[in-house]
């Protein structure tokens, strides 16, 4: 089967969906590979590179399409709107497609694919199991956005992060307070550890205290009811508005002694719970920095503009909707990765059954045989109260 890879589209994305030091291994498992040329530039792999590992380049788009039996990208069309829905027309009945496609978001995008006779697999939805770790692109992305975040509120804090003694005396450490002790929140702990700032965390799910305290940090305690807060597959649930109001009260006091704030806090499918009112930020020391990973679904923080920097009472708001591909390199070395070894759990000797009696196959399946077979997104597509 050809395997082909297209240049991203989605406007700033660097990342590229497979790297030069993957193709190899795809090679070997039969498959041939192709990829548009320029594809992999945004994040440092030259054409050169793909052509010395055994890739064909293909400059022109249409062309590549038309010869592709799998895509692999990083943004399919659900997850690149504007540029990438022109890309539908280009697919044709038969070929599979797989990448992120923020499937629950547009649901009707979803059925556009479905209608040309494409089967569509979302990294989004790759159950969380111990056998598909290696493919789950949400943490790897999540890794990567929890780093870049202390950076970002390293680069704009008017503070360094680590304490200091000099002879111009001390220098005290800046303080960094994360909300949601995810992937990315862990990640911004320690990364915010070794500025060497004093961090604490809360989250809902009790269960990361200890993860937290490992790393070095305090964790939170807030008199808060969490004890129902996590389902089963280890995400936190929703816990309604009396509960986050609550939760704004108790955070107050530690949001205003904070240098920096970190806000990771997502419920899957839902809007971002808002957890940093406008009036906990202007309580903050001016020069102070939020950055706010939650800012593509809404935002922990009132104040966030997603990609923008908002400063109110000389406190700075970032809310960067894309993190990872700003690590264009590690970005898509992990994407590849993630992406090669799920096509590769559905494939045997250079073919993909789309169709295999498998959890992980049929958990990220969206649509397939020219419908939408995913049941969260018949869900969002389903008429109100049918
Ligand atoms: P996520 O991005 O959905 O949410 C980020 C964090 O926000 C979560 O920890 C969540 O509990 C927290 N949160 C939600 N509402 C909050 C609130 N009101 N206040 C404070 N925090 C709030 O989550 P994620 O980072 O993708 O991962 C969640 C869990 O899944 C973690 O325990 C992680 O270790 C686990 N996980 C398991 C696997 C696997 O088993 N294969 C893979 C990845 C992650």
């Amino acid at each position: 089967m050809i395997l082909a890879v297209p240049k991203e589209t989605f406007p700033g994305e660097r990342r590229v969906a497979l790297v030069p030091g993957v193709v190899p291994q795809l090679l070997k498992a039969g498959f041939e590979v192709v990829v548009q040329a320029g594809a992999g530039l945004g994040a440092g792999f030259a054409d050169a590179d793909y052509e010395a590992k055994g890739a064909r380049m293909e400059p022109d788009r249409a062309a590549l399409f038309a010869g592709a039996d799998v895509l692999l990208m990083v943004r399919t069309p659900g997850a690149n709107p504007g540029p990438g829905r022109d890309d539908i027309a280009l697919l044709r009945p038969g070929q599979v497609l797989v990448g992120l496609a923020d499937p629950t978001t547009d649901p009707a995008v979803a059925q556009a694919v479905a209608a040309t006779g494409a089967a569509l697999f979302a990294m989004e939805l790759i159950p969380r199991i111990s056998r598909a770790q290696s493919m789950d692109a949400l943490s790897s992305m999540a890794t990567l956005a929890g780093y870049k975040a202390v950076l970002l509120a390293a680069d704009h804090l008017p503070k360094m992060f680590p304490m200091l003694m000099t002879a111009a005396g001390t220098v005290a450490p800046a303080r960094v307070f994360v909300v949601g002790v995810g992937v990315a929140g862990l990640m911004a702990i320690a990364q915010a550890r070794r500025l060497g700032a004093v961090v604490e965390a809360y989250d809902v799910r009790p269960a990361v205290r200890e993860q937290v305290q490992s790393l070095g940090a305090k964790f939170v305690e807030m008199e808060l009811d969490a004890g129902e807060s996590e389902d089963k597959g280890g995400y936190a649930k929703a816990m309604g508005e009396e509960f986050y109001r609550r939760q704004r009260e108790l955070m107050a006091r530690v949001v205003a002694a904070s240098d920096v704030v970190i806000t990771t806090a997502a419920v899957p499918g839902r809007k971002a719970p808002v957890l940093v009112t406008a009036e906990m930020v202007r309580a903050m020391q001016p020069g102070s920095v939020v950055v706010d990973l939650a800012a593509a679904t809404g935002g922990n923080c009132e104040l966030t503009r997603p990609d923008q920097t908002v400063t109110d009472h000389g406190v700075t708001i970032l809310g960067p909707t894309n993190a990872a591909s700003d690590l264009a390199v590690d970005g898509s070395r992990m994407y590849a990765k993630n992406v090669t070894a799920l096509l590769l759990n559905m494939s045997a000797d250079g073919r993909v059954d789309i169709h295999k009696d498998d959890e992980i196959v049929a958990g990220t399946c969206v649509t397939r045989d020219g419908a939408v077979v995913h049941p969260l997104v018949l869900e969002r597509l389903a008429p109100a109260g049918a």
